[in-house]
Order: structure tokens, then C-alpha cells, then sequence
């Protein structure tokens, strides 16, 4: 009886985990889900000692990646570039807000925020370069303290849509 009990007891502690994992993880490349994205983020508001940058991240034609060729490859790509964000950000906060938009908050300063933008793109293209044609495009602005995370998301977004406009595979510093 003892072992029975201890064995439940066991099955009980793995699916608390699992479900505290779902509730904070993105099921398909493991990063932060929003929910988890969003809540750091806010913290670090707060807590941030040097500036901060928002990137907004964001493949390009990736429709047509799926459209050409199939869903799984497609959801093969979100788990690549997700390692490649991982990688590179390190200490910073990375997650992927909801399908093919990731978000990463660079602590740091202007310069070095533009250069971590300026490799992210970089290295997705490289990583990809054997297999066929994948880039991101990334919209980058200053995460505002005093303000709600929703005033910076929404200006990272407008660089991102200028880096569309512009032609894709590249970065824009929202500079207002
Ligand atoms: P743009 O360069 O302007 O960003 O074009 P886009 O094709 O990347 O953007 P669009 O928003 O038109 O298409 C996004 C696509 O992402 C559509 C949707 O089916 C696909 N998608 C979203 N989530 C997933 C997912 O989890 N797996 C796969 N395979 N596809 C996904
Ligand atoms: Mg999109
Ligand atoms: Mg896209």
C-alpha cells in the first residue's frame, strides 16, 4: 500500500509540473509563451538598470513556406529559428507571442541593441542558408518604464512594419 501511494504520488507531482510547464511554455519550440513573455517583460520595467530594447521578430513570407512546403515543415522552421533566437539572446528575455512573432527585450544600450538585431538577422539566414530561403524581419524600440508594455509593443511593431515595407530580411530602430 505504502509503494502504491507513493507511486500516485508521484504520477500527482509529474502532472502539476507538466500542466505549471504548459502554462508558462510554448508548446512547439519550448521559449516563454506570450503569457509568460508579457509578465517578465513588465517586470523587467521595473527592474531594468541599464536601457532596454524591444524586438519585435516576425518571418518573413512564411505562409509561403507552409503554402510550398507542408505544415510540418513549417513548424520544423518556428523550432529552428526559435533555437537561433535562444541562442543568441542568452541572459536576455526571449518568447514566441503566437504564431510565426517572436519577441526578445535586449537590455543594453542603443548600439548594442541595433548589433544583436543586426546578428539575429543574420544568423537565421545563415542557419537556413543549406536548406532554402528563410529570413526575419525585426521592428526594434525602446522599452518605455514609466508606460505600459503595450505603448512599446506597439512601436517595435511599427518598425517591423517599415522592415516589410522596406523589403524583409532586415531590422528598423523605431527612432521617435
Ligand atoms: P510577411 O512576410 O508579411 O510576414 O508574410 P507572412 O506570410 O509571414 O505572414 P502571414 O501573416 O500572411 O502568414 C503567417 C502564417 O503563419 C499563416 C499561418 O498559417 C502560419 N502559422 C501560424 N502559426 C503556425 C504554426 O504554429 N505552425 C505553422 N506551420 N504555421 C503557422
Ligand atoms: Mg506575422
Ligand atoms: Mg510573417
Amino acid at each position: 500500500l505504502n509503494i502504491y501511494f507513493l507511486v500516485l504520488r508521484i504520477h500527482n507531482y509529474r502532472a502539476q509540473r507538466d500542466l505549471a510547464t504548459m502554462a508558462y511554455k510554448d508548446g512547439l519550440t519550448g521559449l516563454n509563451n506570450r503569457r509568460m513573455f508579457t509578465q517578465s517583460a513588465r517586470t523587467l520595467q521595473h527592474t531594468a538598470r541599464t536601457p532596454a530594447y524591444f524586438l519585435m521578430i516576425d518571418i518573413d513570407d512564411f505562409k509561403k513556406i507552409n503554402d510550398v512546403y507542408g505544415h510540418e515543415a513549417g513548424d520544423e522552421v518556428l523550432k529552428k529559428i526559435a533555437e537561433v533566437i535562444a541562442r543568441l539572446s542568452g541572459e536576455h528575455l526571449c518568447g514566441r507571442l503566437g504564431g510565426e512573432e517572436f519577441a526578445v527585450i535586449y537590455q543594453g544600450e542603443k548600439q548594442a541593441a541595433c548589433a544583436f538585431a543586426a546578428q539575429l538577422v543574420d544568423s537565421v539566414e545563415t542557419a537556413f542558408e543549406a536548406e532554402r530561403k528563410v529570413s526575419v524581419s525585426i521592428g526594434v524600440a525602446e522599452l518605455l518604464k514609466e508606460v505600459d508594455l503595450s505603448h512599446s509593443y506597439r512601436r517595435a511593431d511599427e518598425s517591423l512594419y517599415l522592415a516589410k515595407k522596406n523589403g524583409k530580411n532586415r531590422y528598423v530602430l523605431n527612432a521617435a
